[in-house]
């Protein structure tokens, strides 16, 4: 159910609640790769999202909208391929695969541009689906030999060029790891097998991406840390003989959970952490 918490204009709210996406097939590649555990929740609870959780989703359409004018003269564009395995069939829509190349258009921030193991999972399962495609039609535009992201920095700033690796450019073009296919097939089956399980396991930290602890060095009765480390050994080497210091671990913050997971408010495991959290 689709909510308006701030009140805000019906024309943003109706263009949210007309998504025209279509999945198809019993999951899509984005389920797919997303936690088993958080999709049960989402089978066993009427979920509620908010208009203002859905406006970076439909800035990314706006964005593909307009890319659309794009037509690739040696390519194919914004198609949705299928492929049969476990008893399932995985659908998955690729943006573009022109010159051997798949590219995926993300819209992102320039904190993103060394890539994400997201995108990897995903455009590897797009190529296997392309793969499958081409073995099944002979048609050589569905070959892919190279992936790629081009991302759409939307929080880049031109003031900021110059500095330590910031993009040159709102537009980055961020090569993408590719798998040899037998790799692919067995994450695809391992992927499927854990989405099948009746009792999936609750999501891992890498699942919640979970920040890394940061140590903090403290001195005396004063807020602000003297100075943060990754370990606690370099912690304790830095202080070494110094007097009045002590160690305090900051936990890394859950951040799919605390920002970008629609059942966190109906997840136990989340909902354990925010009742432990003093305010
Ligand atoms: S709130 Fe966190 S642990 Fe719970 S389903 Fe969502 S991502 Fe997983």
């Amino acid at each position: 159910m689709l909510t308006n918490r701030l009140n805000l204009p019906a024309s943003i709210v109706s263009a949210v609640a007309n998504d025209p996406y279509v999945g198809g097939g019993d999951i899509s590649v984005t389920r797919l790769i997303a936690p088993p555990f958080q999709r049960k929740l989402r089978r066993q609870h009427a979920t509620e999202e908010d208009v203002t959780d859905r406006i970076w989703a439909l800035v990314g359409q706006i964005g593909h909208s307009i890319l659309e004018r794009y037509k690739p003269e040696r390519g194919v564009a914004e198609e949705r391929l299928y492929i049969d395995r476990g008893g399932w069939s995985i659908s998955g829509q690729f943006d573009l695969i022109e010159d051997r190349i798949l590219t995926d258009f993300k819209f992102t921030s320039v904190w993103a541009q060394d890539g994400k193991i997201e995108w990897e999972q995903q455009l590897n399962l797009l190529r296997l689906l392309a793969h499958d495609h081409f073995m099944n039609t002979h048609d050589a535009r569905y070959v892919v030999d190279t992936l790629q992201i081009i991302a759409i920095y939307r929080d880049w700033q031109k003031s900021k060029v110059g500095t330590k690796r910031y993009p040159t450019s709102q537009i980055g073009v961020i090569p993408i790891r590719m798998w040899p296919l037998e790799e692919t097939i067995t994450y695809l089956d391992e992927r499927i097998a854990a989405h099948q399980h009746p009792d999936p396991e609750p999501c891992s930290d890498e699942e919640r991406w979970k920040a890394s602890d940061v140590v903090a060095v403290m001195k005396g009765g004063r807020g602000k840390a003297a100075r943060l480390f990754d370990t606690k050994q370099e912690a304790i080497n830095w202080i070494s003989d110094r007097q009045g210091y002590f160690i305090h671990v900051r936990a890394g913050e859950y951040r799919r959970c605390a920002a970008y997971c629609d059942v966190s408010h109906v997840c136990p495991v989340w909902q354990q952490v925010v009742a432990d959290t003093p305010f």
